[in-house]
């Protein structure tokens, strides 16, 4: 388990380098304990991984839902190389080891375990590894859109790292850029020109006050927007034609995007009213949907049994949970490693919590399968 943690850790995966040597060491990971897996490869370093354990098939199949990508280890200096996978006093150190190669090689090796000791099962287990979760999501929409082929599913888990808690909800986010675009003059005669940069002024004024539309959750408060990026202007004495700004929007359950943006542009037309020259546009960068699983489903409260935990909570970072939930599934984001050590540099996982994984990973399967 240790060492296929430290070969997925090695592999790099981030969106650069792509998401292939980490699928090719699960499918032969697996093939050591005897389970097929299907590798579907794109843009030449992209993969996402299928298997599936099969059974009797009388009871629903459980899915447990990886991602094989990491983000980039950051300008930060690490005290270990981020890729190295250094093992030192219980933990193993590098980029992904908590999110979320500790929970992918939990999982495979609960899988593998079970399978190795002949259970007869009653469900199936469907392992997927997915590309780009941390970017676009693009792995996880690609199996989405071609889940046809799945036996009936009982629910989705989602071994990210919770630090064993048991997740049923966390906020969306929604990805914006708006544009104003202006017309370019030479900056001695700036009255010939509109200033793109000036209109985005306007815009920004406007955020100020915005108001999003949105109830606020018991568990995940409010809806959160945070200008992050903002480019415009190519030359000291050009006016810009253009501006732009990215607008980070975390959402809540139940609230719809698109009245995000329809307000962005009612503002438009409000500014456009003040000014006839004021021309700008929004355009979605990335979105992804709130999840809000019903802790008190059966899904829920077996799996609860099944880990002996009954509380469910709520985290603050996105995941792929809700394109699964679109299919009408319930999910759950259960798995080891500490969440507030992702995406850091000296990011790990005590090698003990893999361990406690495999035994959670056995038990969940088990109580629901067998
Ligand atoms: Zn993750």
């Amino acid at each position: 388990m240790k060492n296929l943690l430290s070969k997925l850790i090695q592999a790099q995966t981030t969106a650069d380098k792509g998401e292939l040597a980490a699928a090719e060491i699960i499918a032969s990971e697996l093939k050591r304990f005897g389970i097929d897996s299907r590798i579907d490869s794109w843009d030449k370093t992209r993969a996402n991984i299928t298997a599936q354990v099969k059974s009797t098939g009388r009871k629903g199949a459980l899915l447990f839902a990886c991602h094989l990508d990491v983000v980039p280890p950051g300008e930060a200096n690490w005290q270990n190389p981020p890729f190295a996978a250094v093992e030192s006093e219980g933990r193993i150190y590098g980029r992904g080891s908590a999110d979320m190669k500790g929970g992918i090689a939990a999982i495979v090796n609960a899988i593998g375990e079970i399978a190795d000791s002949g259970t007869k099962l009653q469900g199936d287990i469907i392992l997927f590894g997915a590309a780009g979760e941390e970017t676009d999501s693009c792995g996880t929409k690609r199996f989405v859109r071609d889940y046809g082929w799945l036996p009936e599913l009982a629910g989705v888990v989602l071994p990210e790292p919770t630090d064993f808690e048991i997740i049923t909800a966390h906020r969306g986010m929604l990805w914006l850029k708006v544009e104003t675009f202006g017309k370019a003059a030479h900056s001695s005669t700036p009255q010939l020109g509109v200033n793109a940069i000036a209109s985005m002024k306007s815009i920004l004024n406007e955020l100020e006050n915005f108001k999003i539309r949105f109830e606020p959750h018991e568990l995940l408060g409010e809806c959160s927007m945070s200008v992050n990026t903002i480019a415009g202007g190519k030359a000291m004495n050009i006016v810009p034609d253009k501006c732009d700004i990215g607008i980070d929007f975390r959402t809540v359950p139940k609230q719809n995007h698109l009245d995000i943006i329809d307000d962005l542009q009612k503002t438009f037309a409000k500014l456009k009213q003040k000014s006839p020259q004021f021309e700008a546009a929004v355009s979605v960068i990335r979105q992804v949907g709130a999840l809000e699983t019903d802790s008190n489903c059966d899904f829920v409260r077996a799996f609860c049994s099944a880990v002996g935990i009954t509380e469910t909570t709520a985290v603050g970072f996105t995941t792929d949970g809700p394109f699964f939930a679109s299919l009408g599934l319930p999910v759950v984001i259960f798995g080891p490693g500490k969440p507030h050590l992702a995406h850091k540099p000296d990011e790990y996982i005590d090698i003990s919590d893999v361990e406690k994984g495999v035994e959670y990973f056995k038990n969940i399967i088990m109580k629901f399968l067998s």
